[in-house]
């Protein structure tokens, strides 16, 4: 009962989004001039509205030119809004949640979003790939176990969705920590990865920005997982998106919410432990290459050490409360420019922080 009654809302919200997607991207003029579409019924199978993820049909070049859209405008709109939030509408108490005291630099949050609008391209590829070897026109093809929750192969009970949920985030989140570690360990791997190390800094922009191959094998799972067992696709991009976007948002944020889950918390990495692992981790220092759980950084003996640890938690223990004097003289940079001067995106940055220090090295403590 409660099976049939998911199913039947999840049919409906999966059938409401697709004709949404759809119907924004094909009323918009630049799609219509990229690829030639003119009506919605010349990318649906069959000229019906799909009835999932798996009944989209097209050319595999039309499904990554849409899942890349989409992928931009979610991921700039949820960086977006948290970074004009913690980093443009900055106050006193948000300061005091804020790892490292210092903000970035207007000319570093530009190379995030730079490195990160190149990434959208290639880790959208393998998403890509897996909606079209499970699309209509694959369907003889045998590369692909994927299902959606209301075709009519669905057999699946809820138990098995609750399993696959949960083998879904825990082999990604070994498979993540494993390759991140590897850009740490192996010379070849650290040349590409080290790209994500110049934001030592970090702002919500940086999640993705990556090099190419890094979001290409970051996002490998999302075919390999239906070609080795049956999969919900849905649930697998939802999982995704929610746990390995939205996560990596925090992640990424620089500042604590040491009231919900404190740095010290035995199972879950922190933004604290992804602050320390853009600060201090490099070559042959692989501290906390997890992203979700720290279970994997314990077994590999890469956490970083309690005794250093200055997440704000033990800042306030061995500093005290951070104070206003302390914050008046913090440089509050002005991102503005970002919206307001386009030339920025093209030359140099004039405005950057006057006490920046070095651009390879983390400045942390209440004091600096
Ligand atoms: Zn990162
Ligand atoms: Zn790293
Ligand atoms: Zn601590």
């Amino acid at each position: 009962m409660a099976s049939s009654y998911y199913s039947y809302s999840m049919q409906l919200l999966s059938q409401q989004v697709i004709d949404d997607v759809l119907t924004i991207l094909i009323s918009i003029r630049a799609v219509k001039i990229i690829i030639p579409i003119h009506t919605k019924e010349f990318i649906m199978l069959d000229h019906s509205i799909p009835q999932d993820m798996c009944s989209i049909s097209g050319n595999f070049f039309v499904i990554w030119g849409a899942l890349a859209f989409l992928g931009l405008v979610s991921i700039l709109g949820s960086s977006a809004w948290i970074f004009q939030w913690l980093f443009v509408d900055v106050t006193f108490e948000k300061w005091q949640r804020k790892t490292n005291p210092e903000y970035p630099t207007p000319k570093k949050v530009r190379d995030e979003i730079v490195l990160m609008l190149k990434g959208v391209a290639f880790s959208t590829i393998c998403p890509s790939l897996a909606i079209y070897l499970r699309s209509s026109n694959n369907r003889n093809l045998s590369f692909s176990q994927a299902y959606c929750t209301f075709s009519e192969e669905n057999v699946y009970g809820i138990q098995y969705h609750l399993i696959q949920f949960m083998g879904i985030v825990l082999l990604s989140d070994l498979y993540e920590w494993f390759y991140h570690r590897l850009g740490h360990i192996y010379k070849p791997f650290w040349e590409v990865h080290r790209h994500h190390h110049i934001f030592f800094n970090p702002s919500p922009f940086s999640v993705i920005s990556d090099e190419f191959v890094d979001q290409f094998a970051r996002s490998l799972p999302l075919v390999v997982f239906p070609m080795l067992v049956p999969i919900n696709m849905e649930l697998m991009f939802a999982t995704y998106a929610v746990f390995f976007y939205f996560y990596g948002v925090y992640l990424h944020c620089g500042h604590e919410v040491d009231w919900i889950v404190d740095a010290h918390h035995p199972i879950l990495n922190t933004s604290y432990q992804h602050y320390v692992h853009h600060a201090k981790s490099v070559f042959k220092k692989p501290y906390h290459t997890g992203f979700f759980f720290k279970l994997w950084d314990q077994w590999a003996g890469s956490l970083y050490p309690d005794s250093k640890c200055d997440c704000i938690t033990c800042q306030r223990r061995q500093h005290g409360k951070r104070t206003q004097e302390q914050y008046k003289k913090v440089f509050k940079p002005d991102y503005s420019i970002l919206w307001k001067d386009a030339s920025v995106w093209w030359g140099s940055v004039k405005n950057d922080n006057p006490h920046a220090k070095s651009t390879t090295t983390a400045t942390t403590g209440a004091s600096s």
